[in-house]
């Protein structure tokens, strides 16, 4: 898949702007608030259907107008495809492909893949646990789209399962212990599937992470990833051995979780726990260390999904270089094959070798020009 052109009218601080993307690695360099996230924003849109910066459609169209679009042309194996968002200010946005309107989100998405990273990503790995969770389950829908339906299932009965924990800590409902014992079954039946396949993604994210860790950071750090439930269990145990861990450990808590009310095992609780020379990332890692981690995981990401769908997704970096040291900065450079079509942004050019401002596109953006 390879991203052609891009057509924002009244996009965030964009009017009318058409961008030819004719090389596989595109610069865009800029002054603060300029114009460059926003570009990036509006591919990641095409992929995900999600900004990455806020939720509401308002805010994306540009001030002052109602109506906001983005159209792309992407070139897919066999035949190039047109894809266009259009936002409203006051109503809800329509997708469009090939100039026919796709009312399903289902339908759209998996034209454009795309992996982002920018300074927001940081949080996998300073921020609580959830950030490390949704990253996991973001992954997971792209390649099994049946992961969507687990997780809600999931969400559902941990959702009343709590409101029964609720009510019996407030002494609302007589304690019906064979009612709890209901929901106690149904959350392990599911949860278990859940933790067994973001357990399963991490182990296949982790040689590839490491993999670009070590090329990141120069080979002289050692990058850990491990998925850590609630309760123990082996990889070679059945789906019934999980369960039957899962049960155990609900039993063991019981106490506690009558008494807070809410539920206290299941992938709702469970912690990737990351580690660079066996220290926990999260607490001591420093900036740079912090950053070369997430791309990383990001870049590993990328190649999973590629492994996985076939062809390289879009790699998106919004400002990424700044905070690395220069041996990182032309690791990450030269690991970026031309075969993965790569947009960058950067307030200069001085972090690029010859190599790469050669091969690159590059395009000078000013307050949405
Ligand atoms: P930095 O280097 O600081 O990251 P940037 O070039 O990435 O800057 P953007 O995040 O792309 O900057 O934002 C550019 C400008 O777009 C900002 O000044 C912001 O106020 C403006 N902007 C954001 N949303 C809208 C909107 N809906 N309408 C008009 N302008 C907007
Ligand atoms: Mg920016």
């Amino acid at each position: 898949m390879y991203l052609k052109s891009l057509h924002l009218r009244h996009f965030r601080n964009y009017s009318d702007q058409l961008v030819g993307f004719a090389a596989p690695k595109t610069i865009i360099v800029g002054n603060n608030a300029q114009g460059k996230s926003n570009l990036l924003e509006a591919v990641f849109l095409l992929a995900t259907l999600r900004s990455h910066r806020v939720s509401r459609d308002r805010d994306l169209v540009q001030d002052g107008a109602s109506l906001g679009e983005i159209q792309a042309i992407c070139d897919r194996a066999l035949s190039p495809v047109e894809l266009v968002i259009r936002l409203r200010s006051e109503s809800r946005r329509t997708l469009a492909m090939n100039g026919v309107s796709v009312p399903r989100h289902l339908d759209f998405l998996g034209q454009v893949n795309a992996v982002m990273f920018s300074s927001l990503d940081l949080d996998l790995v300073r921020g609580s646990p959830e950030c490390r969770r949704t990253w996991l389950d973001t992954v997971l829908v792209q390649l099994e789209p049946i992961y969507t339906s687990l997780l809600q299932q999931y969400n559902q009965v941990l959702r009343q399962r709590n409101a029964l924990l609720k009510s019996i800590r407030q002494g609302g409902v007589t304690f019906d212990p064979q009612q709890l014992s209901l929901w106690d079954a149904q959350l392990a039946t599911t949860g278990t599937r859940l933790t067994r396949r973001r357990s399963r993604l991490v182990q296949r994210l982790t040689p590839i992470a490491q993999k670009w860790h070590q090329a990141i950071s120069g080979g002289s750090e050692q990058l850990q990833i491990t998925y850590t439930p609630k309760f123990e269990f082996a990889d070679s145990d059945t789906v019934e051995q999980v369960q039957q861990a899962f049960l155990a450990q609900i039993q063991q808590k019981a106490i506690v979780e009558q008494r807070q009310g809410t539920s206290l095992v299941g992938p709702h609780r469970d912690e990737v726990n990351l580690t660079i020379n066996e220290t926990p990332a999260r607490e001591y890692g420093s900036q740079g260390q912090q950053r070369t981690l997430v791309l990383a995981l990001k870049l590993a990401e990328l190649e999973l999904i590629e492994a996985i769908i076939g062809e390289p997704p879009l790699l998106l970096l919004d400002d990424v270089l700044a905070e690395l040291d220069l041996l990182r900065q032309n690791q990450l450079l030269n690991a970026i094959e031309d075969r993965v079509q790569t947009i960058i942004t950067t307030t200069h050019l001085g972090s690029f070798d010859a190599k790469w401002l050669d091969s690159a596109q590059i395009f000078e953006v000013q307050a949405g020009k």
